[in-house]
């Protein structure tokens, strides 16, 4: 059976052949352990995972190399920034400041916070998906002693004003720490000229594998300091124990290589792709909106609203056809309507029937073309068969 088109790449990427193939060897013949410092078997695996850490270094402009800690992934990132701060930094103060369109990795480690006594103030967004910087700066008390901001939205790819915000983080002496998962190696993205301590970034969302990613902590000026999550052997400078993942680190470093070479021509091929796909259905289709701004996005993101038609029933119909999502599949209840578009001020009714299309590197403009057609037979069809919208068409005529 023919594989569907896969334009969820959002939610996880195709790992990249050559990051693969980088990757093998250290699957079989060098399977040492880095911190076995007495043997070439050691050694060689603790070379390889520093190249890797001074590539990821490269593609986000970090100081030093040692400001990339390894952990398990973007999840892991933001629990260990975020609960790493308050816990180090409590008697400093016990407010934080975030968004209210967080993933969930941030969302839930600020709430358990909350019940052990911080305060959290959720900074609403506008109806394009940006916070008002003038939000921030109201919420700013003395005794926050972090802002947390997500980079690029995973469900609407809206991109937030990083830099202005860390500014403003800076002149309070505020820790700034972003969830970076979805910008790193699609958007230019420096830590130093963003005023950044802290960034979470996550491999399997950038064609590398899946159960790897880092936190950038930056080491100096100033010095940000972390309780950690793990406690052990004290690999990766006492901040995350464990033996290194060599394959998968070496698979990271690989796909950020890749990454910094390609990041600009590729994501104007992507937005051209997004475009044509953005265009292609709402010039064939009538109540088609987009949710999020157009013009802060990511260029492989686009979320829209098919009015009159049941996501669910959408997502059925499309399903051997076109893997997409509806709402946040990086919940484990995937049909729990979008907080994020709840937070744009969306409409219930429009939540229901909204889409995201997640484009990437491995998509053609083939895939676009048929995916246009696939969309615009079912939505159409839906339609047919809906009441609400037959209704809505004699509304118009009158
Ligand atoms: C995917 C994602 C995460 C979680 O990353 P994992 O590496 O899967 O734990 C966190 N934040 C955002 C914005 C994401 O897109």
């Amino acid at each position: 059976m023919k594989k569907p088109i896969y334009l969820d790449n959002q939610s996880t990427t195709q790992v990249d052949p050559r990051v693969l193939k980088a990757m093998l060897p250290y699957l079989k013949s060098e399977f040492g352990n880095p911190a076995s410092t007495s043997h070439t078997f050691g050694t060689q695996a603790g070379k390889a995972v520093e190249e890797s850490r001074a590539k990821i270094q490269k593609l986000i402009g970090a100081e030093e190399a040692a400001d990339i800690i390894f952990t398990s992934g973007a999840t892991e990132s933001n629990n260990l920034a975020i609960r790493g701060v308050a816990e180090l930094y409590r008697d400093k103060g016990s407010h934080i400041i975030t968004t209210q369109i967080e993933h969930k990795s941030v969302l839930n480690t600020c709430e358990y916070l909350k019940a052990h006594g911080f305060q959290i103030t959720y900074l609403p967004v506008d109806e394009t998906g940006l916070i008002r910087v003038s939000d921030l700066k109201r919420a700013i008390r003395k005794e926050t002693i972090l802002i947390s901001v997500i980079y690029a939205h995973n469900e609407i790819g809206v991109v937030q004003p990083i830099r202005q915000i860390g500014a403003i983080a800076r002149a309070h002496n505020i820790f700034f720490h972003t969830d970076a998962a979805q910008a790193l190696g699609k958007i230019p993205f420096h830590v130093g000229n963003s005023g950044l301590q802290l960034a979470s970034v996550s491999a399997h969302k950038m064609y590398g594998p899946k159960g790897i990613g880092a936190l950038y902590v930056r080491r100096k000026n100033p010095r940000t300091r972390l309780v950690p999550l793990l406690f052990g052997g004290g690999q990766e400078g006492g901040l995350r124990s464990g033996t290194l993942n060599v394959p998968a680190i070496v698979g990271f470093g690989k796909a950020a290589e890749i990454s910094k070479k390609i990041l600009n021509s590729e994501s104007k091929r992507i937005l051209k792709l997004r475009e044509r796909l953005r265009i292609g259905l709402s010039s064939k289709l009538d109540e088609v909106y987009v949710n999020g701004s157009l013009e802060h996005r990511l260029s492989g993101n686009l979320n829209v609203s098919f009015a009159f038609v049941e996501g669910g029933s959408l997502l059925d119909a499309l399903s051997k056809k076109v893997a997409v999502s509806t709402g946040s599949a990086c919940a484990s209840s995937g049909t729990e309507p979008s907080y994020t578009l709840r937070a744009l001020g969306v409409s219930e009714a429009s939540i229901h029937t909204s889409i995201r299309f997640g484009l990437g590197r491995f998509n053609t403009e083939k895939e676009i073309d048929d995916t246009i057609r696939y969309m615009v037979q079912v939505v159409k069809k839906l339609r047919r068969e809906s009441a609400v919208y037959e209704r809505h068409l004699k509304d118009n005529i009158k």
